[in-house]
């Protein structure tokens, strides 16, 4: 922690600086959108324009995604879409920091019951732990039929959260192995 602290506290400095600046010249009555418009430029300079979509929600919004030798440089709206006409909510506009970032865990990351700390995890070993605890669980708590006799056929032990970049094909087969398992509690986080 000390050392996130220390490295970024010169880039603080450096911003609110930047940012008094930037004010000053806002105030002086500055239009800053030719300067805008060629640092983007800049940045796609020389890149290959790929079409894509936005992999967050069902609106599924175009975008261009910019690759410089087959890294991605630049995620934005694609002006040319009929859905979103360039335009990109807040949390399509941070496509970018999904593919590109330091901070995105590549690995899986166990907490042992009863352990304070995170340890990494082969990802044979946690999908085969999951499998598991799943069949377990649901073989253990599986009700057939309410105590009048009503077929209920249901779990309430498990509990499915999805991600909001989980694409339709994904969450079609979630649905079918979790209903089929008789788990009722299914949600996804972009509707929480
Ligand atoms: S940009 Fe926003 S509204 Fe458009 S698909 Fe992505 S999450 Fe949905």
């Amino acid at each position: 922690m000390a050392n996130l602290v220390g490295s970024r506290a010169p880039f603080a400095g450096t911003a609110a600086v930047a940012g008094g600046a930037l004010t000053a010249l806002l105030s002086l009555g500055l239009d800053l959108r030719p300067l805008a418009t060629r640092a983007r430029a800049m940045r796609t300079r020389n890149a290959t324009a790929v079409p894509s979509i936005c992999p967050y929600c069902a609106v599924g919004c175009d975008t261009i995604v910019s690759v410089v030798d087959g890294e991605i440089v630049n995620i934005e709206g694609d002006v040319r879409s009929p859905i979103n006409h360039g335009n990109l909510c807040p949390k399509g506009a941070a496509t970018y920091q999904l593919h590109v970032n330091p901070n995105r865990a590549t690995h899986v990351l166990h907490r042992k019951p009863g352990g304070t700390d995170w340890e990494p995890m082969d990802l044979d070993v946690a999908m085969r732990r999951v499998a598991a605890l799943v069949k377990e669980t649901r073989d253990r708590t599986f009700v057939e039929t309410t105590a009048d006799g009503t077929p209920l056929m249901a779990t309430t032990a498990i509990f499915s959260l999805g991600g909001a970049t989980m694409d339709n094909e994904w969450n079609h087969l979630q649905q079918k192995l979790l209903r089929g398992l008789g788990v009722v509690a299914i949600e996804n986080q972009a509707r929480i």
